[in-house]
């Protein structure tokens, strides 16, 4: 495993390697939910503008936000600058996985990761990749959608990590690699594989059914009515701050309506003028939003909440994808 990863291992990527703690806890917390491709770019801006865990902890959340859009799941940014803070007030990161475990956003798979490349800590990490390869190799039967199943494989993992500690970073990229490129879901690569003379599942031809999950998650759809109320004179925005948790937690975004008749019932239909629908794939649901575009020259504050931003502002506000993309 080790000698693949230092021959065939992803060297390329813009943190592999590094042992700087802010480093690593960056690309892992972008990677959470999004693919490398897209956190590529992502990675390199916030380094730009956040030089340091010090940086990061020292600017306003609103420009995190901003700097955060379109990379979904908005609570990973308020917990990256909670994080940050925590970590600067700490005077740096911690080195041990269970304190690391201790700061806002930092799941267990993520404090081991930064243990294991960062100060050769001998735990394993379980990401989602990670749990795939080790339930193949070990022909691991249970439900991992069950806590008690999860728990066994974590004891399972790290009763296989290396001896020597200074092993930690390679053997935990080589986990991580594998699982990205050759153990993939769908038609793993087992010719390639270091370690298919030891896979269960590659011996008993069990890859497809492995790593078994019962409980599959269920989409659901959602349809919603969204009002671009827009300032006649100046192209500035009616802009609501969405509450911190559920759905674009804490971004700015337009009111929100949960029927056309509610939105009808408050403004003039003849005035409404609509724009193209938006399909927007969230990993709950599927969202289909209906913008309405009204042309505001009267008052200056036609809503109860929230404020006019003008086109000047924009990049400045954490704002949805889709909503940064239509305007
Ligand atoms: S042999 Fe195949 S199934 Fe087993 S770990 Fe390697 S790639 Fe995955």
């Amino acid at each position: 495993m080790l000698s693949w990863q230092r021959a065939h291992g992803r060297h390329a990527l813009p943190w592999s390697g590094s042992r700087d703690p802010y480093r690593i806890w960056l690309s892992e917390v972008m990677l959470q939910q999004t693919q490398v491709a897209t956190v590529k770019a992502y990675y390199a801006r916030f380094l730009e503008r956040f030089a340091s865990v010090q940086d990061l902890a020292a600017a306003p959340l609103d420009e995190v936000l901003a700097l955060w859009a379109g990379l979904g799941y908005y609570s990973r940014a308020r917990n990256l600058h909670a994080c940050a803070q925590a970590v600067a007030a700490l005077g740096g990161f911690p080195r041990r996985a269970a304190e690391l475990e201790q700061l806002p956003g930092i799941g267990r798979s993520t404090a081991r990761a930064i243990a294991a490349f960062c100060f050769d800590e001998r735990l394993s990490i379980l990401d989602g990749n990670v749990k795939r390869v080790l339930a193949r190799l070990l022909a691991f039967e249970q439900d991992l959608a069950r806590a008690p199943a999860q728990r066994e494989l974590w004891a399972l993992a790290d009763a296989l990590v290396p001896a020597q500690a200074s092993d930690m970073p390679a053997y935990t990229q080589g986990l991580m690699d594998l699982g990205a490129t050759l153990c993939t879901p769908r038609q793993p690569r087992c010719g390639e594989c270091p370690v298919q003379a030891l896979c269960q599942a590659q011996a008993q031809g069990r890859q497809a059914e492995l790593p078994l999950k019962s409980r599959r998650l269920v989409r659901g759809r959602r349809e919603n009515w969204w009002l671009m109320l827009q300032r006649e004179h100046d192209g500035a925005v009616w802009l609501q701050q969405r509450p911190d948790t559920g759905v674009w937690a804490g971004l700015w975004s337009l009111p929100l309506f949960e029927s056309e008749a509610e939105l009808l019932s408050q403004f003039p239909p003849q005035a409404l003028e609509p724009l193209p629908r938006i399909d927007h794939a969230l990993t709950h649901f599927d969202w289909v939003l209906h913008p309405r575009r009204l042309l505001w020259a009267a008052a200056p504050s036609p809503l109860p909440e929230g404020r006019w931003v003008a086109p000047d502002e924009w990049a400045a506000f954490g704002m949805p994808a889709p909503l940064k993309k239509m305007l």
